[in-house]
């Protein structure tokens, strides 16, 4: 979509700091980091949120999730971390392409806020 800012990043039309990439999904950090490590997680496709997900996306969304945990062990996550999905108006999704948060190097606390 030639209007979404997560587009613009996968398409390397807006610069961001990778830390992991292939074919389908791209990973980098946040531009406001909440926590020591905070990184995004997107696939490379255009989904606006967890609600727009279709069956077809089922192996690009299980992709993600399984990079999940290299990618924690990419950036020294082995005392934990958080993986966060803000879905909608109520969820405070503030952007509309679908991405994951990772946060690790803190305490996080519960319930989120
Ligand atoms: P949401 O609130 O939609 O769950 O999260 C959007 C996230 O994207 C926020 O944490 C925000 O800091 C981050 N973000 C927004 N614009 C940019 C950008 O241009 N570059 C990067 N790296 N992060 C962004
Ligand atoms: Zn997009």
């Amino acid at each position: 979509m030639s209007d979404c800012i997560f587009c613009m990043i996968a398409n390397q039309e807006i610069p961001s700091k990778v830390v992991y990439e292939d074919d389908r999904i791209l990973v980098f950090h946040d531009l406001e980091p909440q926590a020591p490590v905070h990184v995004l997680m997107i696939p490379k496709k255009h989904i606006a949120s967890l609600d727009e997900l279709t069956e077809e996306d089922a192996g690009l969304i299980g992709h993600l999730m399984l990079k999940v945990k290299e990618v924690a062990s990419l950036l020294g996550l082995e005392n934990g971390y958080r993986l966060v999905n803000n879905c909608g108006e109520d969820g405070m999704q503030t952007v509309k392409h679908l991405h994951f948060h990772l946060l690790g190097k803190r305490k996080m606390i519960w319930p989120p806020g």
